[in-house]
C-alpha cells in the first residue's frame, strides 16, 4: 500500500483515508470525529468506541527505520528509505513512558538493529546499558532483527549483560552462491561459526531465523545445503518464506526463476525439518527452572495462566502455559518446565504465588 497509494486512491475513490505504516493520520481522524455524530460533518458518524485494552506486558521500541542494505529480494529500502537512527534521547524517553504504563519487557526493533549508533554518544551496547539502568527498569530487554555481520563480540557481551538470551538473526539461506545472488554475505559454515560465538557468549540462547525458498537460480543442491545447515544449526524457531518477486528490486526479472510449485514444496519440506529440529531445542528444557513473564494471570491456585519464558519472543514465538499458582499479569514467576509441546512449554510454578 505504501508504494502504490496514488494508484489505489485513484482506483477506489470511496475510501476516505489511506493509512499505511504511519498510523498518525488515522488517529487524528478518529480524534476529530464528533461524539454522537448526528448533525456532524459529512462522513461523520457515532464516535468510534475505543476498546479498553489491558496494559501491555511487552512494548516494542523502535530504534531505527529504513535500511541501507540492498538485499536483492527486498523492497523495504524502496518503501521505507535509507537507514535512520532514532536518537538515543527519544528511545529512552519512549522507553520510560512504556515502563511507566506498565510494560515489563522492552523489545527493540528496526530493520537492522545491530547497526544502531549515535555519533558522539555510542552504539547499541551503551543503549542497552542505559535502558537496563532505567528506574523502574525493564524486567526483560530483547533485541530483534540482528543482521549476521553486525553481531560482534561487543554486542554479544552487551546482550549477555543486559538482555535475554535470544538472538533473532535472519539468515535467509545457507548456500554461499544463493546468498551472493541475494547480495548477502556468508554461507552455511560462516553461519555455524556465528552460532557457535553466540552460544559461547549466551549459553542456551534461543536462535530465531528466517529463510527464503525458490530464490531465482536456487538449485536442488543449493536447497539441500540449506537443509544440511538447518540439521546442524540447533535453531529454536525459524520462519520460511516462498520467494515473491518485488517490483523494483535487483532480483526482479533475474534469470533462473524457480517454478512456484517447487518453491512451495521446498518451503513445506524446510518447514517440517525446522519443526523437527526445533523440537530437540524445546524438549531439552524439560526439568529446567526458569522465569515466566505472565501475560494472562489466574486468580485460582488450580487455574491456568499464560506467559512466556525468556526464550520466547512476544507475538511470533510459542508460549508458556503455567499452572500451580495464583499469578497476576506482568508478574515474573519462577517455574519448572514440565514438558514441551511443539514451540510451547508447560511450566509449573516453583512457589505457590503471591
Ligand atoms: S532484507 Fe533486511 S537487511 Fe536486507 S534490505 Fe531488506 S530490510 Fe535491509
Amino acid at each position: 500500500m505504501e508504494r502504490y497509494r496514488d494508484e489505489l486512491a485513484a482506483e477506489i475513490p470511496e475510501v476516505d483515508l489511506w493509512c499505511g505504516l504511519d498510523t498518525a493520520p488515522l488517529l487524528e481522524a478518529l480524534a476529530r470525529r464528533p461524539e454522537g455524530g448526528a448533525g456532524g460533518e459529512a462522513g461523520s458518524g457515532p464516535a468510534v468506541p475505543v476498546p479498553r485494552r489491558p496494559r501491555p506486558v511487552s512494548a516494542y521500541l523502535k530504534v531505527s527505520d529504513g535500511c541501507d542494505r540492498r538485499c536483492a529480494f527486498c523492497a523495504i529500502p524502496l518503501i521505507k528509505g535509507d537507514y535512520e537512527t532514532v536518537p538515543a534521547e527519544e528511545v529512552l524517553r519512549t522507553a520510560r513512558a512504556q515502563l511507566a504504563a506498565g510494560a515489563r519487557e522492552l523489545v527493540l526493533v528496526g530493520q537492522d538493529t545491530s547497526r544502531w549508533a549515535q555519533p558522539g554518544w555510542g552504539g547499541m551496547s551503551r543503549l542497552l546499558a542505559e535502558l537496563a539502568a532505567l528506574e523502574p527498569g525493564p524486567t526483560w530487554l530483547r533485541l530483534l532483527y540482528l543482521q549476521p555481520d553486525g553481531i560482534d563480540d561487543t554486542l554479544l557481551e552487551a546482550l549477555a549483560t543486559h538482555a535475554v538470551p535470544y538472538v533473532d538473526v535472519p539468515l535467509q539461506h545457507a548456500s554461499g552462491a544463493v546468498l551472493r545472488r541475494m547480495r548477502r554475505s556468508g554461507d552455511g559454515a560462516a553461519h555455524l561459526a556465528l552460532l557457535e560465538r553466540v552460544r559461547a557468549a549466551l549459553p542456551g540462547a534461543a536462535v530465531r531465523s528466517t529463510f527464503i525458498t525458490g530464490f531465482p537460480g536456487e538449485t536442488d543442491a543449493e536447497f539441500e545445503e540449506l537443509e544440511d545447515f538447518v540439521r546442524e544449526a540447533g535453531l529454536a524457531v525459524a520462519g520460511v518464506f516462498v520467494y515473491d518477486e518485488q517490483e523494483g528490486t535487483a532480483a526482479a526479472g533475474m534469470p533462473g526463476a524457480v517454478p512456484h510449485e517447487i518453491a512451495l514444496e521446498r518451503a513445506a519440506r524446510l518447514g517440517e525439518l525446522i519443526d523437527r529440529e526445533a523440537t530437540r531445542f524445546w524438549s531439552a528444557l524439560t526439568g529446567r527452572e526458569t522465569d515466566v513473564l505472565v501475560e494472562r494471570g489466574t486468580a485460582r491456585a488450580k487455574g491456568t495462566a499464560v506467559g512466556r519464558i525468556a526464550l520466547q519472543a512476544p507475538d511470533v514465538d510459542g508460549r508458556a502455559v503455567l499452572t500451580g499458582a495464583r499469578v497476576r499479569r506482568g508478574q515474573l514467576v519462577r517455574a519448572v518446565v514440565r514438558d514441551a509441546l511443539g514451540y510451547d512449554v508447560e511450566v509449573v510454578a516453583s512457589t505457590g504465588g503471591p
